[in-house]
């Protein structure tokens, strides 16, 4: 396990990175004790992503109930006029691969490989992601994907979500120069004008690994009381992301 202190230089060099993109960050890469031919270990957190029973039953678990909860809120409302929202990294796409790349070569995220990575289209699903798309579809449902990958990629998200058989309706990225807030893309959703043609959905269900995954959530909610998480576990499902995020910017107690 790492240290405390070596967790927050570790944050502190990634800061640059991790604040304005929704690409990962990563932690200094480890390796065993002993010579320099000692093998690749992946950060702890990276390790317990990828290969722990822990993170995929918690994916699972979330996303079977975050589709029991489509099934209630939207019961009596008609096909076509409500959505659910899901963020791309870390929710619905796999990113890890990404990350144990960098990780093995000694390297940090930056925007270049970020973007060699996202036109390889090789990230697979999050576990319980796909059963949840397809079962909001079959409820009547649209699935609205609200990423901050930027726009000039979007076409690569798209063929990518295709490739795994991840169904959606609605792919709405970050304009290239635009804000990672992401309450206007759902606007858009909710209004009809983020896909002409497709009409007005209303948002009942939100899932992420981001807090501002969630509307008007930000980073603040950690020090509020239990009574204001209110919504998560009936409208709002949150994913754990041990290895990036906007959690990053909160100092270490
Ligand atoms: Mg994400």
């Amino acid at each position: 396990m790492r240290s405390p202190l070596v967790s927050l230089r570790a944050v502190l060099l990634l800061l640059p990175f991790s604040l304005f993109s929704c690409a990962p960050a990563t932690p200094a890469p480890k390796t065993a004790p002993g010579s320099a031919a000692a093998p690749f270990l992946p950060s702890d957190e990276l390790h317990w992503l990828r290969d722990s029973a822990e993170y995929r039953a918690i994916s699972l678990q979330t996303y079977r109930l975050a589709l029991e909860a489509a099934a209630k809120l939207s019961a009596g409302r008609p096909a076509g006029s409500w959505a659910i929202s899901v963020d791309a990294d870390e929710t619905i796409l796999d990113n890890s691969t990404y990350e144990v790349e960098l990780q093995r070569q000694g390297q940090v995220h930056s925007d270049a490989a970020w973007k060699a990575w996202v036109k390889r289209g090789e990230r697979l699903p999050v576990p319980g992601a796909a059963t949840f798309l397809a079962g909001v579809q079959k409820l009547g449902g649209r699935v609205a994907v609200v990423t901050n990958t930027v726009q000039s990629l979007c076409s690569e998200v798209s063929a990518n979500l295709r490739a795994v058989s991840l169904p959606y309706d609605i792919l709405v990225c970050r304009a290239d120069d635009g804000e990672d807030r992401k309450e206007g893309r759902w606007k858009s959703v909710a209004s009809g004008t983020a896909v002409p043609g497709l009409g007005p959905a209303e948002i009942l269900v939100w899932v992420g690994d981001n807090i501002q995954d969630f509307p008007d959530q930000s980073q603040s909610l950690r020090n509020q009381p239990e009574s204001a998480f209110g919504d998560f576990g009936i409208r709002f499902f949150a994913l754990p992301n041990p290895v990036y995020g906007t959690w990053e910017k909160n100092p270490p107690r």
